[in-house]
């Protein structure tokens, strides 16, 4: 059995930037990642064969609440679901870390401040090549420096969009986006500015997934081995069960086993609490590290609705995720409590919208809405509650409960937008009896997840400490979104990538390694 100083169990936003953080220290690690590289073809700009054909999803089926089979939007891939995320990568809000009374409940504080991640955020955002403008948001925390490079310009229709919410009195603002674009240089830069950005991979490597920027150059330090087609079954432990000592993976039909020093488990929310939950023994009977009982609980996964306006004029923006809208992330006029948060969907196309249209719709009024349509995606924060939660029955198989609590919110969000359509330059009243105008996100829709191996404190309420190590085992770390103890109501990857260079710094010291040496002994 291979021995290393490291394990990283999953290659997405999370542990995909750990390895990258710990890759210059020269200790030996592993990253076991269950998919494969993502193909680089053709269909992945073809919307039919992702969206309709659904080419890329895992074709696994998880199990509801009512015992019904569904297929998750799940993708496994080198880089995770940031092959397929849309790049928008925000820092929470300050307040965010704080308790925040909602319409359902309260979403709870966290153990750390903004303050105590600014810094990382600072340095995810430069990882990540975000592009943004300070100053715009006005629900933005105060940061250390500008954004590591200039905001993503709108699009004309777009720039109208803005020029029109402005006369509304709201405060549009710049997107965050995480790309490899240099306006001011055609040649500079990856990304050709298509209209294959949310939900598509990028063929020309533009968009800053985990794999481009964190895997592939830490792959390049001889320290650092990556398995491909490795799916880690379980995590089993000493006798005192006090540390993980193999890691047990089925790999092309056969079983393998590898150990470390550290193990850390970074396989996006659902799959992460699967693998604790399937790792239950004698002296972990609930899973392992789930003495508290909290794992495969508070499955968050935000509130989320597709919005499909349909524009006056023809809108031909191809790059539309530009724009985004906080006005209502605390509150309204009307409201004392948050709604949420407004932005920009990537721009639909007639396979798109034929997904979400019921069967009779004519092709060709797809084609007038396509031409049409201004995609907007709205978020609501999702409270954590104990029994939204994930479960693994005997079989191993994923169950996952769900039932949305926070949706006045998200109702009233929805609203403030169509009251808005007329004066956005939309049709307010025309909308085709067949409409996709509004459409929430079902359960399989995961993209957001979150929450299910919370960290804090206390271990009788949490499973992580601080740090993001198992109370109940000294040599386990989980670095995917599931240690967020609430959701907030912004997209959550930049956060999971920051706290993974944060927890890279605690491990890089718990293995004595320093950062400057690895380098020199690179050099
Ligand atoms: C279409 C889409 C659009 C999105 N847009 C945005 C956006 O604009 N902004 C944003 O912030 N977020 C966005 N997201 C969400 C974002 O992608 C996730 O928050 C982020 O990828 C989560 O990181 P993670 O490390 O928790 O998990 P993942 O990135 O999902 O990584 C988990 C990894 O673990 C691997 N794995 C799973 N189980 C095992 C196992 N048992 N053994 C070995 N490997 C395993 C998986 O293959 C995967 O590589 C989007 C997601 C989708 C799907
Ligand atoms: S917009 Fe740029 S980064 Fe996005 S898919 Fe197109 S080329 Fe890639």
């Amino acid at each position: 059995m291979d021995h290393y100083d490291v394990i990283i169990i999953g290659t997405g936003a999370g542990g995909g930037t750990l390895a990258h953080r710990l890759a210059p220290t020269g200790k030996r690690i592993l990253l076991l990642e269950r998919g494969g590289y993502l193909p680089r073809e053709p269909e992945n700009w073809d919307s039919n064969e992702v969206f309709l054909k659904e080419r890329y999803l895992s074709g696994e089926e998880w199990i509801d609440r009512d015992g019904s089979p569904f297929r998750p939007h799940q993708q496994y891939f080198v880089g995770g679901n940031t092959k397929f995320y849309g790049a928008i990568l925000f820092r929470l809000r300050e307040r965010d870390f704080h308790e925040v009374r909602h319409y359902a409940g309260i979403s709870p504080a966290w153990p750390l401040t903004y303050d105590d991640f600014e810094p990382y955020y600072a340095e995810a955002e430069r990882l990540y090549l975000v592009h943004g403008e300070r100053g715009e948001d006005p629900t933005e925390a105060p940061a250390s420096g500008p954004f590591p490079y200039p905001a993503v310009s709108h699009e004309p229709r777009i720039q109208q969009l803005h020029d029109d919410f402005v006369k509304t009195g709201h405060h549009p603002f710049h997107l965050p986006v995480g790309v490899d674009l240099d306006e001011s240089d055609p040649e500079g830069g990856r990304c050709v500015r298509c209209d294959r950005f949310d939900g598509f991979p990028c063929l020309t490597d533009g968009k800053a997934d985990a794999h481009v920027r964190c895997v592939r150059p830490a792959l390049k330090h001889p320290n650092v081995t990556l398995r491909t087609h490795a799916h880690v079954q379980r995590l089993e432990t000493d006798d005192s069960g006090h540390s993980v000592t193999e890691v047990v993976v089925q790999r092309r039909g056969e079983e393998e086993r590898y150990s470390a020093d550290v193990v850390v488990v970074s396989c996006g929310a659902a799959n992460s609490a699967a693998l604790l939950l399937r790792s239950a023994s004698d002296r972990h009977p609930r899973g392992l590290a789930n003495s508290s009982d909290v794992v495969g609980r508070h499955y968050m996964a935000h509130i989320n609705s597709g919005v499909i306006a349909i524009s006056q004029t023809p809108n031909t923006t191809k790059f539309q995720k530009t724009l985004g809208v906080n006005d209502y992330y605390f509150g309204a006029e009307d409201s004392e409590l948050p709604l949420g948060h407004i932005q920009m969907l990537g721009k639909s196309d007639r396979h798109i919208l034929r997904g979400g249209a019921p069967w009779f719709a004519p092709g060709l009024a797809l084609d007038y809405v396509a031409k049409h349509a201004i995609d907007f995606w709205l978020t609501t924060e999702d409270l954590p509650h104990p029994e939204n939660r994930v479960t693994v029955d005997r079989q191993g198989r994923i169950h996952l409960a769900k039932v949305d609590h926070n949706v006045e919110p998200h109702r009233r969000l929805l609203r403030k937008l169509k009251d808005l359509l007329g004066p956005l330059g939309c049709h307010d009243t025309f909308i085709p009896s067949w409409s996709v105008l509004d459409k929430r996100i079902p359960l399989a829709g995961v993209a957001h997840q979150c929450g299910t191996v919370r960290f804090g404190t206390d271990p009788a309420t949490s499973a992580l400490d601080v740090d993001c190590k198992a109370h109940d085992l000294d040599n386990l770390y989980v670095v995917d979104t599931s240690f967020f103890p609430s959701s907030s109501a912004v997209n959550p990857a930049l956060t999971a990538m920051a706290n993974a260079l944060r927890v890279g710094d605690h491990l890089a010291e718990r293995l004595g390694a320093t950062f400057e040496a690895a380098l020199q002994e690179i050099s």
